[in-house]
């Protein structure tokens, strides 16, 4: 069997139970050494053959993962955060099913959330947003036009930010536009859950400054919108005055 794990965002305690024992299993793993922590390589048995993804192209990585899996060996593909999020996944997956090879996707927590953990937030608030945009900033990877960051902004929902505070200027510069405002709340939360976690506040108007000049350039998540700190109103969930299927409403 192959399995694709999310190994969280970077503290090794943040994997699910069950990728947990995958990786205790597993009699390959290839891993995404630029970003998944290498402590997770610490509960590999004695034995176990690793490969860093980094260093490989897809080309390679399939060919390790077939000749595996034809020698009846337990494969582990670890991912950083949660898999299904800027993992490249779905090529590697798409080519096992030519070859007819079963594979799973385990989950993970992704640095978005782990991000919003950090920073003790909630991405939804009731008056403020119901909606999390999960996006980034075209690259050498490119993006939909309807997806433009300007435009996304301009719906003024909560919004997490990957792969693109090395170009904070811009960021900046198009969440202003769609916003219409620049005072919107910004943190730039760097290695989330890692040591040397670093965690960056301020509005559209400073956070650029004050991320250049702790020199941040990958490895961060910008987190934009009123949910950081604005007012909200609170849950109907449990409001006294209000009944759902589990509780009755107090008279
Ligand atoms: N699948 C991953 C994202 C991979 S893309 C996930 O769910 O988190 C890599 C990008 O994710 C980085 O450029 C950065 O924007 C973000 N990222 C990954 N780990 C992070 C962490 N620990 N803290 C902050 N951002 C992180």
């Amino acid at each position: 069997m192959i399995s694709f794990v999310g190994a969280g965002p970077g503290d090794v305690d943040l994997i699910t139970v069950k990728g947990r024992r995958l990786i205790e299993k597993a009699d390959i793993i290839i891993y995404a050494g630029s970003l998944v922590s290498c402590g997770h390589l610490d509960f590999c048995k004695d034995g176990c053959i690793r490969y860093d993804s980094s260093k490989m192209t897809l080309e390679e990585i399939m060919d390790v993962m077939e000749k595996g899996w034809r020698k009846g060996k337990n494969i582990v593909r670890l991912h950083t955060g949660d898999p299904t999020l800027y993992g490249a996944i779905k090529e590697q997956m798409d080519r096992l099913d030519e070859l007819d090879i079963k594979y799973e996707v385990i989950p993970g927590v992704s640095s978005f959330t782990a991000s919003c953990a950090a920073i003790r937030c909630e991405f939804t608030l009731p008056n403020l947003s119901q909606t999390v945009i999960i996006t980034r900033l075209e690259g050498r990877t490119p993006v939909p036009e309807s997806e433009s960051l300007e435009l996304l902004a301009s719906h003024k929902s909560s919004m997490a930010i990957f792969l693109s505070v090395g170009n904070i200027d811009d960021v900046v510069e198009k969440l202003k536009a769609g916003y219409g405002r620049s005072d919107v709340p910004a943190v730039v939360v760097y290695k989330a859950t890692w040591k040397d976690q670093k965690i960056i506040r301020g509005t559209l108007d400073d956070i650029a400054d004050k991320v250049k000049s702790k020199g941040i350039k990958n490895f961060a998540q910008i987190l934009v919108g009123d949910f950081i700190n604005g007012k909200y109103g609170r849950s109907k969930l449990y409001d006294p005055s209000f009944s759902h299927s589990f509780r009755k409403a107090e008279k």
